[in-house]
C-alpha cells in the first residue's frame, strides 16, 4: 500500500463558484499533499477567455514560490451545447490553457445528452464524471486519448464503478480529481487512494494510474511555455 503525493487536474476556485484565490487554494493544498493543482474553472463561451487570463497569470506568477507545487491554468467546459463543444475545445487551446476539462453527462445534473461524446470526439484532455457513460463512448476516448474521471465529489462520484469497469473493459485512462470547490472538498494522499480503490481498482491499477497522471501533468506544464 502506497500513498503518492496528490495531482488534481479538476478543482475550483473564485474565477468561478470555489471560494478561494488560486494563491490561497495552492497554500492550503500544497500543505495536504499536493504535487499538482489543475485550476478547471467552468467555462461558457463568454467566461473562458477571462478564466484562463486570469488562471495563466496566477500559475505563471505563483509556480516556483509554493514549496513544489505547480499550479496548471485549465478551464472546464461546462453545460455548453454539444454542438459548441468543439469549437470550444480549439479556443481553449489557443488561449493557452493548460489543459482542457469538459463537465460531463454526470448523473446528478441536467448535462445536455450528447455532450460525453463532443468532449470526446473534439479531443478534450478530460471528460470529467461522465455519469452512464456508454460503451461506444468509452472505447472512442480510449481510442482519442481522452482520460476519464473518477470523481471525488459526492453525488458526481456515484457513477465511478462503471467508469473505472469500463475503462478498464477498452484500455482507456482514467484519472483522480476532487472537483473541490471549498476547503474540506480537497484530496488528500490517502483519499486519492480511497477514491481509486472504491471504484474498484486494484493497488496496481491505482499504482498505474499515479504513474501516467505524473506524465500527464508534465505534458501540461509544457504547454504553459
Ligand atoms: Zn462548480
Ligand atoms: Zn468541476
Amino acid at each position: 500500500m502506497k500513498d503518492f503525493p496528490v495531482i488534481d487536474l479538476h478543482t475550483h476556485c473564485l474565477l468561478s463558484d470555489g471560494v478561494l484565490c488560486p494563491a490561497e487554494l495552492g497554500r492550503r493544498v500544497a500543505v495536504q499533499g499536493y504535487a499538482v493543482l489543475g485550476l478547471a474553472d467552468h467555462a461558457d463561451p463568454g467566461t473562458m477567455p477571462g478564466i484562463i487570463k486570469t488562471g495563466r497569470e496566477s500559475a505563471l506568477g505563483l509556480n516556483g514560490h509554493m514549496g513544489g507545487l505547480t499550479i496548471l491554468p485549465g478551464v472546464e467546459i461546462t453545460h455548453v451545447p454539444p454542438a459548441l463543444i468543439g469549437d470550444m475545445v480549439k479556443k481553449a487551446r489557443d488561449l493557452g490553457a493548460s489543459h482542457v476539462v469538459v463537465h460531463g453527462e454526470s448523473v446528478v445534473e441536467p448535462v445536455a445528452p450528447g455532450t460525453n461524446l463532443a468532449a470526446i470526439e473534439a479531443g478534450a484532455d478530460i471528460l470529467a464524471h461522465p455519469g452512464l457513460l456508454t460503451e461506444k463512448e468509452v472505447a472512442l476516448a480510449a481510442e482519442r486519448g481522452v482520460y476519464l474521471e473518477l470523481s471525488g465529489r459526492g453525488g458526481h462520484g456515484l457513477s465511478n464503478g462503471l467508469t473505472a469497469n469500463l475503462a478498464r473493459k477498452y484500455q482507456a485512462k482514467l484519472l483522480v480529481n476532487s472537483d473541490g470547490h471549498a476547503p474540506g472538498d480537497y484530496l488528500t494522499p490517502e483519499r486519492q487512494r480511497t477514491v481509486a480503490l472504491g471504484a474498484g481498482l486494484s493497488e496496481e491499477e491505482f499504482e498505474a494510474l499515479m504513474e501516467e497522471a505524473v506524465g500527464l501533468a508534465e505534458t501540461f506544464k509544457q504547454r504553459l511555455v
